[in-house]
């Protein structure tokens, strides 16, 4: 596979979608054109702690997405793609700017669909000075061949894995090879940064697997749980995550149009427990800002 950003958006085939548009003339399923387009850099306070840390996770958010997830809580920048195009430049002096204000770490909140265009900044930004780790914060719908573009420049893998099932899949995100991708995508993550790190609360390098329980879905939930178990290992950092609320286009599925139960949520913590995983974050049910990594009550 080509390597170089101009090759790779001649014919895009960077994710699962392989729409092998020219995104220079025009854009593929996820709306994405040849430059990162991004919506926002800010201190982000309410990530997982060992991100957030006590002065923020310098979090850059990427506009567009090649997921269609019905109930998306960004919708407005992953499906209508409020943002600025920006230059290699550009973007390499959002990442300074966070590391100058303090940032534990930058953290690219969906950026799968401009891996090229962030790999060439990571590279001008180490050489200008950028010291913190790199988070790579993704929906998991991503090939490996991708992934290897980042590796070494990479040093967080904080991928979420949303569905065990492709029906699931289908129905609430348009992706019905997601499962599929998502494990392959998950152990390359793994093979190359390895179990998380924390060094005084604080993040330094490796996987942390992010599960967002969904209504009526725990039981997939407890699938993934199960799969990283014998895969990767129990050792893995999970943050479960209970802060899903019904919006965009939630309402058109009645059964998700609901918050989750505390029942939900518990049958997914009680799976952590007999599954002997020990090391990540549990969440209060509805609270996107309450985490403890507690995971035995
Ligand atoms: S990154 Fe976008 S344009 Fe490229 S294959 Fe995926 S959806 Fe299509």
């Amino acid at each position: 596979m080509a390597t170089d950003t101009p090759t790779l958006m001649a014919h895009c085939t960077l994710c699962p979608r392989e729409c092998g548009v020219n995104r220079s003339l025009s854009s593929g399923y996820c709306c994405g054109t040849d430059r990162a387009t991004i919506n926002t850099h800010q201190l982000h306070h309410w990530e997982e702690p060992v991100l957030s840390g006590t002065r923020g996770s310098g979090t850059i958010f990427f506009s567009n997405c090649t997921m269609r997830c019905v109930y998306c809580q960004n919708f407005e920048i992953s499906r209508l793609g409020y943002g600025t195009r920006r230059t290699a430049d550009e973007l390499c002096g959002m990442m300074l700017d966070l590391q100058q204000r303090g940032a534990h770490n930058v953290n690219l909140v969906t950026p799968s669909h401009y891996t090229p265009q962030i790999r060439d900044s990571l590279i001008i930004a180490r050489e200008r000075g950028l010291v913190i780790p790199v988070v790579w914060n993704s929906n998991a719908y991503e090939k490996p061949e991708t992934l290897q573009l980042v590796d070494g420049l990479v040093d967080i893998y904080l991928p979420d894995f949303r569905y065990y099932e492709t029906e699931s899949a289908v129905r609430y995100s348009s992706a019905p090879d997601y499962p599929e991708w998502a494990k392959k995508a998950i152990v390359e993550m793994h093979r190359q940064v390895g179990t998380l790190s924390v060094k005084t609360g604080i993040a330094e390098r490796g996987l942390l697997v992010r599960l967002l329980v969904l209504p009526g879905l725990s039981a997939e939930v407890r699938q993934i749980l199960k799969w990283i178990a014998d895969t990767i290992g129990n050792e893995t950092w999970i943050s479960l995550m209970g802060q899903y609320y019904p919006t965009y286009r939630s309402h058109e599925y009645p059964e998700i149009n609901r918050g989750i139960t505390r029942e939900e949520y518990e049958e997914c913590r009680i799976c952590l427990e007999e599954l002997d995983f020990e090391n990540g974050f549990v969440q209060g049910v509805g609270s996107s800002r309450d985490y403890t990594p507690d995971f035995r009550e």
